[in-house]
């Protein structure tokens, strides 16, 4: 930990994070709220006219400081904006399980909670709560100066005047906005007449759960912020008159979508600024980097056809950039070589995790993942039919020794086991053994195994419609057109841990728990039988060369 970082002390037991846990799922308009508050706090009916218009608040200064584009839409144009998906919900969520915690740090707390809609009751509920040397600490204390508003994490009275900010994130280190969300809390402040010392209390990563209680001292680490704000400080005036400016205009800013859509966050505009692109579009070239854009914008070619023979591409994109002139896949003659490489009976397997900011069972830390699935089709010779085989953890309880039972009575102990994307599978083997240490040799054997079908595809195969990727949802509908993920309930990794946590958490009827246990089987199902359609595929092409 660096100078700057502090402990916190305190624990909390494992009901008391039980209950809030369950609590943390209900979808409340309370998150909702957190989700956009610009949009909620400040709906276009409440701005009757320009004045309240310009009016800024901590997200609304964070949309613009990610792209004042952005902004603007956010107040003029907010019906633009996509809806926020079960993934945002369930990462909001997340985030306020985290801040929930993280107030038990601070005993003794006073939460200004008005409603949120009424500011001048929560701006007015906090200026008292200052006033009151009684009160050590306030959570979500309310401030506006200048017509910007902004809402405190928790603001915790220092012993010998003056106060600590503290802003709260679910992340596992400072990441490069915070600086700007946490110095214009403190221009606020500031301005209200407070002095202020910025920190941010992140989530540690190396804190490892013993299963019993959180030891809040370990599980947050709070990082003095004083040197990044201060910097931030005298920029502060220019940036908000520009986003200001921005506000009164009668149009939007003319800014070019780029990287920035999704950094730090995919903006709730992004499909609007980003239709969807030609497959002949250079940007859907394999791994291609900002520089190599910039220089083929700069010529004005947007379409792959118009690139070059001698423009410098690596060697995957200039294949790539083949394939689409040439509207022909292509396989490499190492393609054989690395099939040929494979040793029967043949595994083909899969597994999905969800990973909580807050772990759940002894001896994770933040944000490890849980194994809670896995799916094995089998086949003894390239003959055989395959066989299907699957876990699905079905309750709350720690799935992980019956995940690697189950697995280990099916896996066998000869052959390759082929995975597509070895790391991840690798990774999840490697936690397994160390949570379970008795099993390490068997897990050792295993991960030596394993076969990576995404290294052999990377290699050695490309198709026009991959678009730039070799993640299996697109290499299967180009090569294998009729196995398809559309129309599945559950279609991607991500929708499979949020309705396994759906599924376990019993919020839900029989008959919907049901319907995702099937879902998530069939998407598991259909990973591992995926991979072994598309190396029977690739064998033959790589025998008849089409
Ligand atoms: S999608 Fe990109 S360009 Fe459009 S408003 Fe959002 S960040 Fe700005």
């Amino acid at each position: 930990m660096g100078a700057g970082t502090r402990r916190l002390f305190g624990k909390a037991s494992v009901t008391r994070q039980l209950q809030r846990t369950l609590t943390g799922w209900r979808i409340t308009w309370r998150i909702l709220r957190r989700f956009t508050p610009s949009l909620l706090v400040f709906t276009p009916s409440m701005l009757s006219n320009d004045h309240s218009a310009l009016r800024l608040s901590k997200s609304r200064f964070m949309a613009g400081v990610q792209c004042l584009k952005r902004l603007y839409f956010q107040v003029h144009h907010p019906e633009l904006a996509a809806q926020p998906d079960e993934t945002a919900l369930a990462s909001l969520r997340q985030g306020q399980e985290v801040g929930e915690l993280a107030r038990e740090a601070f005993p003794g707390g006073v939460l200004v909670n008005a409603d949120k809609l009424n500011l001048p009751e929560a701006v007015e509920r906090t200026s008292q709560l200052v006033a009151d040397g009684e009160v050590k600490t306030i959570f979500e204390g309310t401030f506006k100066q200048d017509d910007i508003v902004v809402r405190t994490d928790i603001l915790a009275r220092k012993p010998r005047g003056g106060w600590r900010l503290v802003e709260v994130k679910a992340s596992t280190d400072i990441k490069a906005h915070h600086p700007s969300d946490v110095a214009i809390q403190q221009y606020v402040l500031n301005a209200s007449l407070l002095e202020i010392e910025p920190s941010l209390m992140h989530v540690n990563r190396g804190y490892v759960y013993d299963g019993r209680e959180y030891d809040l001292e370990m599980l947050f680490t709070i990082r003095d912020m004083g040197s990044e704000v201060e910097k931030l400080q005298a920029k502060l005036p220019e940036m908000i008159r520009q986003q200001r400016v921005v506000l009164s205009r009668p149009d939007p800013p003319e800014i070019a979508p780029g990287r920035h859509c999704e950094d730090p966050i995919r903006c709730e505009f992004y499909d609007h600024c980003n239709p969807e692109l030609p497959d002949d579009h250079v940007q859907l070239l394999p791994a291609i980097s900002a520089t190599r854009l910039n220089q083929l914008a700069a010529r004005g070619i947007t379409s792959i056809h118009e690139i070059p023979a001698d423009f410098p591409l690596s060697t995957r994109q200039r294949r790539a950039c083949h394939c689409v002139q040439t509207a022909a896949p292509w396989f490499d003659e190492g393609l054989k070589e690395a099939i040929g490489q494979l040793e029967y009976p043949l595994r083909f397997m899969d597994f999905e995790t969800v990973n909580p900011a807050l772990p759940r069972f002894p001896g994770m830390r933040p944000y490890d993942p849980i194994p809670f699935q896995w799916s094995v089709h089998t086949r003894e010779t390239a003959d055989d039919p395959p066989e299907h085989h699957e876990f699905l953890a079905e309750d709350e309880s720690d799935p992980r020794l019956l995940f690697l039972n189950s697995l280990l009575g099916i896996i066998g102990r000869d052959g390759h086991i082929v995975v597509y994307n070895r790391t991840f599978e690798y990774q999840r083997l490697e936690e397994l053994a160390r949570w379970i240490p008795e099993y390490a040799g068997r897990i050792g054997q295993i991960q030596a195994r394993l076969w990576d079908l995404l290294e052999a595809v990377k290699k050695n195969v490309y198709h026009p419609r991959f678009r730039g990727s070799f993640s299996l949802k697109r290499v299967l509908p180009a090569l294998i057109p009729e196995l398809t993920y559309d129309r599945m309930c559950v279609a991607d990794g991500e929708e499979a841990g949020l309705a396994w946590e759906k599924m376990i958490r019993g919020q839900v009827s029989e008959q919907e728990k049901a319907r995702l246990r099937k879902a998530l089987l069939d998407y598991c199902s259909l990973d591992t039988l995926a991979m072994v359609r598309l190396l029977d595929y690739l064998t033959n092409a790589a025998t008849t060369g089409t």
